[in-house]
């Protein structure tokens, strides 16, 4: 008998991982040859026992396999160097001139539970799964021996962890931390919180976003809304924009943006709010009977976080993106322009463009689609694992009446 622990799966459940889907779901399995330990590696084969993969067991999770190779292989520090090292030359090639980049993004690296932003030499490290939280050592190992950072932090704050059984933690994992890195973006400066703050610090993931949308800004009055630490408002300030106004509900992000922008010397031209955009937009469109809403803005950015976590959400979630569009289109000048995204992964580009669309037939605006716009490259797509897809935008023009 094959002393490797090995786990069947049903008739029909194997062609998804050999599309190269990394996920084997509980439902998918029939049984256990030789049973697997948690943690630990488990090699899969379909039902008249051709093998499938190999990759973490973790009997606490609904994924009870993230597949890491075809065959089986030797998890050491070798093994994470070769795949960082591959993760690198993907990032070297698409954004040649960042220093400040996802080096990781998990399945997307086939390293499926793990995440490693780099905010110049400080890195910041996730682990999502049993199988790569319990190799943290040797990830931070390898880490040093590819990059030599100046420290390595762990941002495992994240609700994701519980689906695997693992705690909330965050920490230094390897040399001095500091609590805020100055991050160099398409040649802006931002501070970045590592310790704290969204995701591991930034949305790296809108990058190169910034700098299309920017394109945009000479000579305009923006609107940022959900302008976090304000990689767009700042972006678009640095290309002539007359004038950008962000919100944001979070007094901590307002200031950090308001800080970026003096040290950008960009502060004569931006400011920004503590405000809720839905309360902010609702206020701002209001007219009293008689009256005619004058629109000021010639750019308008939508940014929000997701407001879906599950499929079950997305009715609400559309709700709240609809009745922001629809505010929003009241703010913009005829010939104005709409840079909107959306981070859901539940919610995928058409069903995001038949939203932006039923705002504007609400309007009676009619939209031209100028640009379409997806995650910066360091978070590379795999079409076989639709989960690596989450960011889109569309920049549209409202056609003059
Ligand atoms: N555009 C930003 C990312 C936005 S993330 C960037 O590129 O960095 C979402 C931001 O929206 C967060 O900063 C969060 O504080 C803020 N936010 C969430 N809900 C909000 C609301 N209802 N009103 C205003 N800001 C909100």
């Amino acid at each position: 008998m094959d002393p490797f622990p090995t786990i069947i799966l049903k008739p029909g459940e194997a062609d998804r991982v050999l599309a190269g889907h990394p996920w084997v779901y509980d439902s998918s399995i029939i049984r256990a040859v030789t049973p697997p330990t948690d943690g630990e590696l488990v090699q899969v084969k379909d039902h008249r026992q051709r093998t499938l993969g190999v990759g973490f067991y973790n009997s606490a999770s609904r994924i009870r396999v993230r597949v890491l190779a075809p065959d089986r292989l030797t998890i050491d520090q070798a093994f994470f160097e070769q795949r960082l090292k591959a993760a690198l030359e993907v990032r070297r090639r698409a954004l040649p001139n960042a220093r400040s980049f996802r080096v990781v993004n998990a399945e997307s690296d086939l390293l499926s539970g793990l995440i490693v932003d780099k905010y110049e030499d400080v890195l910041v490290l996730q682990t999502t799964s049993l199988g790569m939280d319990r190799r943290k050592d040797m990830i931070v190992a390898a880490l040093r021996s590819v990059l030599s950072p100046q420290a390595i932090l762990e941002r495992n704050d994240v609700g994701a962890r519980k689906f695997e059984g693992l705690p909330e933690l965050r920490g230094t994992l390897w040399g001095e931390a500091p609590e805020t890195v100055t991050i160099d973006l398409n040649g802006l400066r931002f501070s970045a919180p590592v310790g704290g703050g969204h995701k591991t610090g930034v949305y790296l993931d809108q990058q190169l976003n910034y700098a299309f949308v920017a394109e945009r800004a000479k000579g305009a009055r923006v609107l940022d809304c959900f302008s976090f630490l304000g990689g767009f408002a700042l972006h678009a300030a640095r290309a002539g924009a007359i004038s950008v106004h962000g919100l944001d509900q979070s007094a901590t992000a307002v200031a950090a943006a308001l800080a970026n922008a003096e040290a950008n010397g960009l502060a004569d031209r931006c400011t920004f709010e503590t405000a809720n955009v839905f309360d902010w937009l609702k206020t701002q469109t209001f007219t009293p009977p008689h009256e005619r809403l004058i629109p000021k803005y010639d750019l308008i950015v939508l940014d929000p976080p997701s407001f879906t976590r599950n499929r079950a959400s997305v009715p609400d979630a559309l709700r709240g993106y609809k009745e922001i569009h629809v505010r929003a289109l009241k703010l913009l000048r005829p010939g104005g322009t709409l840079a909107t995204f959306c981070c859901s992964h539940h919610v995928d580009g058409r069903l995001f463009e038949d939203v932006v669309m039923a705002a504007a037939f609400d309007q009676r605006r009619l939209l031209r689609r100028v640009a379409t716009y997806t995650q910066s490259p360091d978070h590379p797509i795999l079409p076989t694992v639709p989960e690596t897809e989450y960011l889109k935008g569309f920049v549209t023009r409202v056609l003059p009446a």
